[in-house]
């Protein structure tokens, strides 16, 4: 291997932690270096948030086709072609891919491809297309995750996938069985069950979607039973036998389902293994996360920890936050990060989205709050498209009226969700959405009425009737 190159940061791992760090770092004029052992754009670009959202645009167009006769357009004999929908699906990622990667080139990074390990807290060895040492006075760790295989029931990525194999799919099953009902399970099924497949979702806990609180759980299981989709909650699955084309899977309580293909989405594991941390003088936190604190700070100095591996909130978005954040302590300024408005969305039919507490949350937290949900039935846009299904709910203290939380389920909740996260992260008001003009006819004006129902000054709705 060559001489040692002198950096002033180096990011491992170019996901949307990872890059965004090192354009960060570059732009504060640092000299930096980024590595990446698969594809630039980690899972988020090429395994998750991109291609299943490609896919999911195919779902929701065919269902908008499915539909066209109610608003008086004839689409005779629907037909659609999957492998098409996979190239697609492949294109869009490979045209962001290149264009990440000039992206990157344009802000002088140097880009190494191959696989990083520490060490000492200020050396790695890259060993991959681009070996090298790498000598450098900040380095921050963006290895993300990958998903969990169940030793009883391995992926063989043909009949058992996970979510990275299942978006090799080029041909649909006739039927799937979904094992975990979290927002990556939830979405598959979604995207399945458009196109007519037999979809059964097996989920260990009480309800699926189970951390986004009861009323949008159970807002999804009404729309997947309405479109289909059945849902098993309280059952484990205890092994999975191969049996002609398709498999056959055991459940707790001795049922035995039987279906083409499954999906194992339980889960993720965290990237930290073969980093070899204890030479940067770091050691695992459970489950492999790192520990950091609000300056994505781990407990060696000069080395950050950002992204999935910190195990806060796995989301794209938080772990470009984080990336923020810890190129900036990098490059000697002060910031921290704050996880009180962090938007998340699951791009089903509908689309759920929330930002800041749940009632059940602000509960829990003993707060005195009010909460106005307004129905998409009731807002003149919505029934102009025929998009009546779902609500948008804000969650507010009753006393300063203060913004504490705000949830959506359908049509633009994933675009909607924007202006609660601005309003909770700048703590405001009931009254700062209400004084604010909303464009009508418009999706967005269903916070202006929530906001109004939460005042209990609602125009839109029928008052309450008060109690003398
Ligand atoms: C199917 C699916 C759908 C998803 N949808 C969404 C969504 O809609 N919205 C959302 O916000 N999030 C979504 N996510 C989650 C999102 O993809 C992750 O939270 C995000 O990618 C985490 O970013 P990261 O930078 O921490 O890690 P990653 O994106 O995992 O990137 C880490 C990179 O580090 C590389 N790496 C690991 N170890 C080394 C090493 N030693 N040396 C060099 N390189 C290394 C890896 O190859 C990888 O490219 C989805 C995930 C999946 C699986």
């Amino acid at each position: 291997m060559a001489e040692k190159q002198k950096f002033d940061v180096a990011v491992i791992g170019a996901g949307p932690g990872g890059y965004v760090a090192a354009i960060k770092a570059a732009q504060m004029g640092k000299k930096v270096a980024l590595i990446e052992k698969k594809d630039l754009g980690g899972t988020c670009l090429n395994v998750g948030c991109i291609p299943s959202k490609a896919l999911l645009s195919n779902a929701s167009l065919f269902k908008k086709f499915k539909e066209a006769e109610a608003y008086g357009i004839k689409a005779e004999k629907l037909s659609f072609d999957f492998s098409k929908m996979k190239a697609r699906k492949d294109q869009v990622v490979s045209k962001i891919r290149t264009s990440l990667g000039g992206l990157i080139k344009s802000n002088g990074i140097t880009i190494f491809k191959g696989e990083a390990k520490f060490e000492s807290p200020k050396d790695l060895k890259v060993l991959g297309e681009n070996s090298a040492w790498i000598h450098a006075e900040k380095i921050i760790i963006a290895t993300g995750s990958e998903p969990i295989d169940i030793p009883a029931f391995p992926c063989d990525h043909e009949r058992i996938l996970n979510s990275t194999s299942a978006l090799e799919l080029s041909e649909l099953p006739q039927s799937i069985a979904i094992i975990g009902g979290g927002y990556i399970g939830c979405e598959f099924a979604s995207l399945y069950a458009e196109f007519g497949v037999k979809v059964i979702i097996i989920e260990a806990l009480p309800s699926i979607v189970q951390t986004q609180g009861k009323e949008i759980s159970a807002a999804l299981t009404a729309a997947f039973h309405k479109s289909g989709i059945e849902i098993k909650t309280h059952t484990a699955v205890e092994s999975i036998e191969k049996k002609g084309n398709g498999l056959v899977i055991h459940v707790s309580g001795g049922e035995k389902i039987a279906v083409e293909k499954a999906i194992v989405a339980v889960g993720r594991r965290l990237n930290s293994k073969g980093l070899g941390l204890e030479k940067a003088g770091l050691s695992e936190g459970p489950k492999g996360k790192i520990e950091v604190n609000e300056k994505m700070e781990t407990a060696v100095p000069g080395i950050y920890a950002i992204g999935d591996i910190t195990a806060i909130a796995m989301l794209a978005h938080v772990a470009s936050h984080q990336g923020i954040v810890a190129a900036a302590n990098a490059c000697g300024q002060e910031a921290y990060i704050h996880y009180h408005a962090i938007p998340a969305v699951i791009f089903t039919h509908p689309e759920i989205a929330s930002v800041g507490l749940t009632a059940e949350q602000a509960k829990e937290k003993g707060l005195n709050f009010s909460v106005g949900t307004f129905p998409f039935q009731a807002l003149g846009k919505s029934i102009a498209t025929m998009e009546t299904e779902g609500f948008a709910q804000v969650i507010a203290d009753k006393k300063t009226g203060e913004i504490l939380g705000a949830h959506v389920v359908g049509h633009e909740a994933s675009a909607l969700i924007s202006e609660m996260a601005l309003a909770i992260n700048n703590e405001l008001t009931l009254d700062c959405v209400i004084d604010t003009i909303h464009a009508h006819p418009t999706v967005p004006e269903a916070w202006l009425e929530a906001a109004l129902l939460a005042n209990e000054t609602p125009i839109h709705f029928p008052p309450k009737i008060k109690k003398m």
